[in-house]
C-alpha cells in the first residue's frame, strides 16, 4: 500500500441555519483508494455534510480543500468538474433509454464532444467502446440493450453509479448506495464499490452496518453535528460513545 493520499479535506466545517447548528467542528480526511463512511442516527447532519462538501450548501465555518485547492468558496458545478462527484447529482438515468443510452449522454458531457446537452443519440456512436468496457466492468454487459426502466432496483443503482463514473472522478460520494436493496442486490454494489475505489476515492453515506463494517476503510461516526469518532469500523464500534449513541448498547 502506497503512502495515503489525501483528496478531499474538511477542517473545521460547520453549518447553521437560522441560528439551528446543524454541522459543527467537522474535520474529516477522504484518501485515494479508500472507502470512507459516514454514519449516525437521523438529524446527525450526514446530508449537511455531503451538500457542504459538493458545494451545494455554502459552509458558516470552516474550510474545504479539494486535489489540494481550496473550494470554500467554489460553486458547486466547477467543484464537479473539478472531480468531486455525487451519485444522483449529475447522473440521471433515462427510463426509456437503454443502458448504453444512459452511459453514453453521461460519457458526452465531461468529453468536450458538445457543448449542448441534447446531442442526437446517433451522434455519440464513436462514444460506444468507452460505454462498452465501463457497463462490463460494473457488470452490466448483458442488459447493455436493455432499457433502464427495465433493470431490476439493484441494476438501476449501479446504472446510476456507471453514469456518474463516466465523469472520471476523483471522488465520488455515495448517498446511501444501497438503501432499499435485497441482500444479493447489496452484495453486487458492495463489489462495484469496491471495485471503484482501486483508483478513486469514495465517502458515502451508509446504514447498513454490516456493509460499512465489510468494505469501508475509514468510518467517521455523527452524532448531532459533531464527529464523535473516527477510525476503523472496529475501532468506533467498540467506543463507549457510539455504542450510547448510535447503536444502542
Ligand atoms: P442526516 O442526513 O444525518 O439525517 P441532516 O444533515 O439531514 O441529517 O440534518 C441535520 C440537522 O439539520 C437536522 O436537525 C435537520 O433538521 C437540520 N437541517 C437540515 N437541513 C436544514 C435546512 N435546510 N434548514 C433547517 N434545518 C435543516
Amino acid at each position: 500500500q502506497a503512502e495515503p493520499r489525501v483528496v478531499l479535506s474538511a477542517r473545521g466545517l460547520g453549518k447553521d441555519f437560522a441560528g439551528f447548528t446543524a454541522v459543527n467542528n467537522v474535520d474529516l480526511d477522504v484518501e485515494h483508494a479508500r472507502i470512507h463512511a459516514l454514519i449516525g442516527p437521523n438529524g446527525a447532519g450526514k446530508t449537511t455534510v455531503f451538500n457542504l462538501l459538493t458545494k451545494f450548501l455554502q459552509p458558516t465555518r470552516g474550510q474545504i480543500t479539494l486535489l489540494g485547492t481550496d473550494i470554500t468558496q467554489t460553486k458547486p458545478d466547477k467543484v464537479a468538474r473539478m472531480g468531486l462527484v455525487r451519485s444522483f447529482q449529475i447522473s440521471a438515468v433515462f427510463p426509456h433509454l437503454t443502458v448504453r443510452e444512459n452511459v453514453k449522454i453521461a460519457l458526452q458531457r465531461p468529453s468536450g464532444l458538445s457543448t449542448q446537452f441534447w446531442l442526437p443519440l446517433s451522434a455519440l456512436d464513436r462514444l460506444n467502446p468507452r460505454a462498452d468496457e465501463l457497463i462490463d466492468r460494473l457488470g452490466l454487459g448483458h442488459w447493455r440493450d436493455h432499457r433502464a426502466a427495465d433493470l431490476s432496483y439493484g441494476r438501476k443503482r449501479v446504472l446510476e453509479i456507471a453514469t456518474t463514473l463516466a465523469l472520471d472522478p476523483e471522488v465520488l460520494l455515495l448517498d446511501e448506495p444501497m438503501a432499499g436493496m435485497g441482500q444479493e442486490d447489496v452484495a453486487m454494489v458492495a463489489a462495484i464499490i469496491r471495485d471503484v475505489a482501486v483508483e478513486r476515492a469514495v465517502l458515502m453515506v451508509e446504514h447498513n452496518l454490516s456493509v460499512v463494517a465489510d468494505i469501508c476503510h475509514h468510518v467517521t461516526v455523527l452524532q448531532r453535528g459533531e464527529i464523535i469518532a473516527q477510525g476503523d469500523y472496529a475501532a468506533v464500534s467498540a467506543d463507549p460513545r457510539v455504542r450510547t449513541a448510535y447503536m444502542g448498547t
